[in-house]
Parts: structure tokens; C-alpha cells; sequence
């Protein structure tokens, strides 16, 4: 990692960096702050920094054998210890290596239920056992492979369990010659106060909204305002950030889905041009199989079909004219004004079940292309249908 590619953090950065060149290296820091904002990218650049020895004043060259194990996190003297679950694979980190490296590599921001979700894990239960701080001694009485320090990145060191941290406790005290410590915590307050008196604290700050909005516009395809909005709510964590623009993608797509589907089967069902009535049948077929391409997938077929439940809910509240009832984006208000008199006492109950319908046959492996069709088939059929 280089620090360059860091989103933001630039005191931080200079910090770290200035201990190097000035050869001041605490065998012990523990970098603090909320969870997205880049603390474990922090520790990985510094790591890099440390050991590349043709690093600038600014970074690591990036190129030479120890940057390029180092990116790859497959530098012998780079070590890590974090949260696992224990599984028949294994009960240490190094079981867990090859996840490890792909969500930093693949992912770079995740968070503790991100790490989780990896792990195929749904519980909360994840810890550092005791078992790994026998691992950690071991790794670090190892002779350095290079010249340069061996280091142990402890991420989450709060989830170390009590014999654990005892023993980190002992480490610290008595620490193995060039050796660096680099604890990454969202919580430095749970760790034991023996430990804490023991590390360098480097505070990392949430980052500023313009800075998150500016990173989060190059990775998606969100306007300035729609970056801006989301930046706000992120609350100068970039994590959260990307994931409230997946949120705000993916119910975009949702709704155009919705749009297409309800659009195409009024032009079938109430319209009386034949032409329009054959566009719009062979738009629906197409619809259709895009619906039912493999690459959505099961799960956002189901999610797409409570979607469209959730807002046919939407547009036949919005016939009861209580706004406070209303729980839609301006988008969805956008098209509910046109289409909300369309579902009434007539139909609603009738398109629920035909959408709740949809989704149990997608959830036992239905033939998806058939079962949206069908649906396609049967909102012809229903939106004609007179209000009683
Ligand atoms: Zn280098």
C-alpha cells in the first residue's frame, strides 16, 4: 500500500512518515477512529514505508522486491492477527490468510460485518483466541527474513479475548528486537489500560465531507450532488460512503425495472394503438429475460420483486392522501404521481399476490424467464382492471 493511494489522512500520513525518516520508530502504535476511514491502509503504507529501502521523502518506491511482497501482503516479515470464527479449516489467522488478502486487496474498506459476511460467518461472535498469541510469539522470535523489521498488524485487538491480551501484554513489555507493533482499533477504550499505556496513540479523524464526496464521484457513476448528499451522510467515513451509493445504485436500477415493467403493461393492457401494443409486448419479453439473466442472480430477482411489493404498498397509500404515510425518494414520487390512481381497491390485492407470488417461485429455482413473463402477463391483465 502506498500512501499516496490513501483516500484523505494527509496529517496522519506526514506524521508517520516523518518518525521514519527521523528513525524514531515506536515499537508500538495503535492507530484509533471510526470504522471506513482508512486506519488498516495507514498501518499497511507505514509498514511498506518502514521496510522499502528506496523509499522518497514522500513514499515508498513501489517497485523494488520488498514493495512488491508487501502489496501483495506476502512479505515474510508482515504479519497479521484478527477476528476469526473457529471452523473445522482451522483456529488461527493463517488458516483465514487467503480471505484476508482479498478483502483488502479486492475490497480495500470493509468493516467487522463485512469481514464476517467473507467468512461466510453471520454471528458476531468472532474473537482473537488465546491460541494466537502463542502464534504471534512464534512468528516474531522468528529471525527477520530481510534486513529491515518484522511487523504484526493487529486489527480489532478490542476482540482479543482475556488470555490473549495478557500475553500481548507481555509481548509489549518485553518487545522482540526490530520488531514493530501496529494495533488498529475502532474501540481503543476496550482494550486493557495495561496495553493502552503501552502503545503510541495516533488519533485518525473521520474525513471531511468534500474529501469523501470527491473519492466516492471517481469510483461511481453519482453526480456532485448525489455524491455530496451521500457524503453528508456518511458521516466522514468513505466505507459507509460507498456503501449508501451501492444502496442509491442499486435501487435506481430498481425502480427504472419498475418503471419499465408498469409503463410497458398499461400501453398493453389499456392503450388501444396496435402498434404501441406490439412495442411494448416485445419490450416485456425483453424485460423479461433481462430480468432472468444469470448474472442478476437469485437474490436480486427476490429483491427486485419486494421492491416492486414495497412500492405498489407506496402508490396505493399515496390514493389515501396522507403524505406522513408516504415513504419514497424523489424519484419514486416523481413516477407515483402519474401512477399511484392506477392501483386501487380493484387491483392491489391481486398484484401483491401475484408479486409475492413471483418471488416464492424464484426462491424455490423456478424457470425465472418463464416466471416474469408470466408476471409481465399477469400486470396486462390487472391494471385494466375497474376500481370498485
Ligand atoms: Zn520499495
Amino acid at each position: 500500500m502506498l500512501f499516496r493511494d490513501i483516500i484523505g489522512q494527509e496529517a496522519v500520513k506526514q506524521q508517520l512518515r516523518l518518525s521514519v525518516r527521523e528513525g524514531r520508530i515506536p515499537h508500538a502504535q495503535l492507530l484509533a477512529g471510526q470504522s471506513g476511514i482508512g486506519k488498516l491502509q495507514l498501518a499497511l503504507a507505514y509498514a511498506q514505508y518502514l521496510n522499502c529501502p528506496h523509499r522518497t521523502d514522500d513514499d515508498s518506491c513501489g517497485q523494488c522486491p520488498t514493495c512488491l511482497q508487501y502489496q501483495k501482503l506476502q512479505h515474510p516479515d508482515l504479519h497479521f492477527a484478527f477476528p476469526i470464527v473457529k471452523t473445522d479449516e482451522g483456529d488461527t489467522c493463517d488458516a483465514f490468510m487467503e480471505p484476508w488478502r482479498e478483502m483488502i486487496l479486492e475490497q480495500g474498506y470493509f468493516d467487522i460485518d463485512d469481514w464476517y459476511k467473507a467468512l461466510g460467518v453471520e454471528t458476531k461472535q468472532g474473537m482473537i483466541y488465546e491460541k494466537e498469541s502463542a502464534e504471534i510469539l512464534r512468528k516474531l522470535s522468528l529471525k527477520p527474513f530481510g534486513d529491515g523489521y518484522k511487523v504484526m498488524i493487529i486489527w480489532q485487538p478490542e476482540k482479543m479475548n482475556a488470555a490473549c491480551a495478557n500475553k500481548l501484554l507481555k509481548l509489549l513489555e518485553e518487545p522482540p528486537v526490530q520488531t514493530v507493533f501496529l494495533l488498529v482499533s475502532e474501540h481503543p477504550e476496550q482494550l486493557l489500560p495495561t496495553i493502552q499505556s503501552r502503545v503510541q496513540l495516533i488519533r485518525v479523524s473521520g474525513l471531511p465531507n468534500s474529501t469523501v464526496a470527491e473519492a466516492l464521484q471517481q469510483h461511481s457513476q453519482l453526480s456532485e450532488t448525489e455524491a455530496r448528499d451521500i457524503a453528508r451522510i456518511a458521516n466522514g467515513s468513505y466505507l459507509q460512503a460507498l456503501k449508501k451509493a451501492d444502496e442509491s445504485e442499486e435501487n435506481k436500477q430498481e425502480l427504472r425495472d419498475f418503471i419499465a415493467l408498469f409503463r410497458d403493461a398499461y400501453t398493453v393492457g389499456v392503450l388501444t394503438n396496435p402498434q404501441q401494443k406490439y412495442d411494448s409486448l416485445r419490450r416485456l419479453r425483453q424485460w423479461s429475460a433481462d430480468m432472468a439473466d444469470a448474472k442478476v442472480g437469485r437474490e436480486k430477482q427476490k429483491h427486485f420483486l419486494q421492491y416492486a411489493q414495497q412500492q405498489v404498498r407506496e402508490n396505493y397509500i399515496r390514493n389515501l392522501s396522507q403524505p406522513e404515510l408516504n415513504y419514497q425518494l424523489a424519484d419514486e414520487r416523481d413516477f407515483s404521481v402519474k401512477f399511484a390512481p392506477f392501483i386501487h381497491n380493484g387491483n392491489v390485492e391481486q398484484i401483491m399476490n401475484q408479486l409475492e407470488l413471483a418471488e416464492r417461485q424464484i426462491e424455490q429455482n423456478g424457470n425465472a424467464k418463464v416466471i416474469f413473463f408470466d408476471l409481465c402477463l399477469q400486470m396486462i391483465v390487472l391494471i385494466k382492471t375497474p376500481k370498485v
